[in-house]
């Protein structure tokens, strides 16, 4: 029996010297010209990456960018954004490539209300049954979820809970997390983790929340949150402006050290090995 465990144990030791970015778009066409150089400078600093799908065409890209570089994942997801936009039987495609052994999870998916200047809200309904729809995928394929939310934590509780039974012991990622306290608790009972961005290192309450993401790190235990960079959104302080990149997520893990009064390396192996758990990276 030991035998058989040992060499597992030692290989989970080696995950947990690294730093994780579980949550970025290195599929997104700013990357096209130098994702190699940016991937370069995320592995010199020994950070294991996972690249988000957001619909069926960059759910692809980050599966075949995930087949090429060792401590790469991939998740395959359809963003609440494109409820509206998806193809005539897109859940075959959905499915194959969601079976790939490099994708870790499902999602993004979840539920946007907050307006953007570029395409409003899309139809509320619609992302709903979107959303659980991908929670029954994930269970089909026995995959933890990603979620995207903004501005809709009820309707997303609602959706979790209406859907409870398919939810796995740890069910997946609240990825970027904003909210409050009492959306913060509701979350973690749940089981899930939450992940926190570049974004806070932004001073200030950001536009619509009422906490801030200070106070929500202060609360959430060590051992639920997940570093990541959302890259090439949300740069952190003190890269703000520039486009972001897995290499940045140093950054994230530092002001979260900070915040829970813990040394840089102990947030990396932790957040690390929160990764490692839920989306069984090996
Ligand atoms: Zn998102
Ligand atoms: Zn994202």
């Amino acid at each position: 029996m030991m035998e058989k465990l040992l060499p597992n144990l030692l290989y989970f030791q080696e995950l947990n010297k690294f730093m994780i970015d579980a949550h970025c778009h290195l599929n997104f066409q700013t990357f096209v010209s130098d994702v190699e150089e940016v991937i370069g400078r995320a592995k010199d600093k020994d950070i294991n990456i996972i690249n988000v799908g957001t619909a069926l065409d960059s759910s692809k890209t980050a599966i075949e960018l995930a087949e090429k570089y060792p401590g790469l994942y991939a998740t395959v997801g359809i963003h609440p954004h494109h409820a509206d936009k998806l193809e005539l039987n897109w859940e075959v495609e959905f499915e194959k490539l969601a079976k790939h052994p490099k994708v870790v999870a499902i999602g993004e998916t979840g539920i946007d209300y907050f307006r953007y200047e570029s395409n409003g809200i899309t139809n509320k309904n619609l992302q709903r049954k979107l959303f659980a729809k991908q929670i029954k995928i994930a269970h089909r394929l026995d995959l933890p979820l990603m979620i995207h939310n903004r501005q809709a934590g009820e309707d997303i509780l609602k959706v979790l809970n209406e859907n409870k039974p398919l939810l796995k012991n740890l069910p997946g990622l609240f990825h970027c997390f904003s909210g409050d306290v009492e959306f913060l608790k509701k979350v973690l009972n749940l089981g899930f983790y939450v992940g926190f961005d570049g974004n806070i290192t932004y001073p200030g309450i950001a536009k619509g929340e009422t906490t801030a993401l200070f106070d929500l790190i202060k609360y959430a235990p060590i051992d639920k949150i997940i570093s990541e960079t959302d890259s090439p959104y949300l740069t952190p302080i003190p890269h703000r402006g520039e486009r972001n990149e897995p290499s940045f997520v140093k950054f994230v893990v530092e002001f979260i050290a900070e915040v829970k009064n813990l040394t840089k390396k102990e947030v990396a192996e932790k957040t690390s090995k929160n990764a490692t758990n839920l989306f069984r990276l090996s």
